[in-house]
């Protein structure tokens, strides 16, 4: 092992709560975090569930919006804040996956109330203190410390209803924070800790909750491993692959988990022998990759195995998208990714993804 060089590495108060059965304690969580006045936010589909989980609260529950939509457009995230303050809101309750989060983060930065978020992907944003609001094609995101949830709960119960398309994708999403947070901007000996056993714990758990979808090992094992993510890529923060699904997303409306499973393999064929021999070794060894295998052909083997996606064609982008999307990629890759690309990398990558090209 060698001895960690300079490091700046921060951690923020938040209280995890982790297990079968946890989402039964919001009252409890509620009262000892001193909220009086809930405003309880999810998603259409997600409006049952919340209601189960909200039910215990009785008068705390100040209120509802169950509008939430993928990308945070600005006028959902209006609505959001203008019935949180209709309610007299002092906390926000998400329950849901990262669009959830993403509209409760909304109400936070504008009004800058706490968050308790329970939850039901793999995505990862409960963790961060990462924003996005959608403005048409725009994507626009931020950090700050008030939107980073307080309290996160964990449940796998609640994740036994993930159908299989998204289990797959979502823990990929949650692979990708982890994979970046060897090298991005922030990395820390702290944050390879948390991303090396978010891996661990994603590669063991994914296929084992898609196998077996209604058994709680496996969905424990995954939700254990989208936490850690989700930690790792709030201290370390993007790079190259987070850079480009970014544009992706914003540019061609993409799919966001789908788009992170097609486009990993691709950004650790190119970064990875750029990387210290020490950080390439362990992400080798934690995704498991057989002597000499690259990370990228583990990850897309992966991805075939959990009958993800591997191509972006199949996700609706064509050859013409490519050239036009280099520029803009090359605007927002951080000047300290270990293998600076060019627009030539940047073409190898997506044409790599495009077609779904094995790394191997
Ligand atoms: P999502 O929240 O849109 O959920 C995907 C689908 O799964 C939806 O149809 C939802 O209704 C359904 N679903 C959620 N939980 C379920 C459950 N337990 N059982 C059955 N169905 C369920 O997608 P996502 O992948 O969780 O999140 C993607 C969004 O999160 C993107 O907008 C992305 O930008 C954002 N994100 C943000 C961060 C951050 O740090 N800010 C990190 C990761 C992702």
């Amino acid at each position: 092992m060698n001895p960690p060089g300079y490091f700046d590495h921060s951690t923020r108060a938040v209280r995890v709560v982790f297990g079968n059965g946890s989402s039964g304690r919001l009252r409890e969580l509620a009262e000892a975090a001193g909220a009086r006045r809930v405003m309880v936010v999810c998603g259409p589909a997600e409006r049952d569930l919340a209601g189960r989980l909200a039910e215990p609260l009785g008068p705390l529950v100040a209120g509802w919006f169950s509008e939430a939509r993928p990308h945070v457009p600005v006028d959902v995230a209006r609505r959001a804040g203008e019935a949180a303050l209709g309610c007299g809101a002092d906390w926000v309750l998400s329950v849901g996956g990262g669009s959830t989060t993403g509209t409760a983060k909304a109400v936070a930065l504008e009004l800058g109330l706490p968050i308790m978020a329970v939850a039901t992907t793999y995505a990862g944003s409960e963790m961060t203190p990462v924003w996005g609001l959608t403005e048409g094609a725009r994507k626009t995101t931020g950090r700050s410390a008030v939107v980073a949830p307080r309290v996160v709960v964990y449940d796998p119960e609640l994740t036994v209803g993930l159908p299989a398309g998204v289990t797959a994708t979502s823990a990929l999403n949650a692979l990708a924070h982890c994979a970046e947070a060897f090298y991005a901007p922030g990395t820390s000996p702290i944050a390879a800790l948390l991303a090396e056993e978010g891996i661990r714990a994603l590669v063991a758990g994914a296929p084992e909750a898609v196998a077996h979808p209604d058994e709680l090992p496996g969905r424990a094992l995954t939700l254990y491993g989208a936490h850690l993510a989700g930690a790792a890529f709030a201290t370390a923060g993007s790079d190259l692959h987070h850079k480009i699904c970014h544009v992706l997303g914003g540019a061609l409306d993409l799919p966001h988990a789908e788009t992170h499973t097609v486009v990993l393999p691709q950004v650790l064929a190119f970064v990875e022998p750029a990387l210290p021999e020490e950080a390439r070794r362990r992400l080798r060894k934690a995704l498991g990759a057989q002597d000499g295998e690259p990370a990228g052909a583990a990850v897309f083997d992966l991805a075939t195995s959990l009958g993800a996606p591997t191509a972006l064609s199949d996700l609706g982008m064509s050859p013409e998208d490519v050239g036009p999307l280099i520029g803009p990629i090359l605007e927002q890759v951080p000047d300290s990714t270990p293998r600076p690309p060019g627009a030539e990398g940047v073409r190898t990558i997506l044409e790599g993804a495009l077609e779904g090209r094995s790394p191997r």
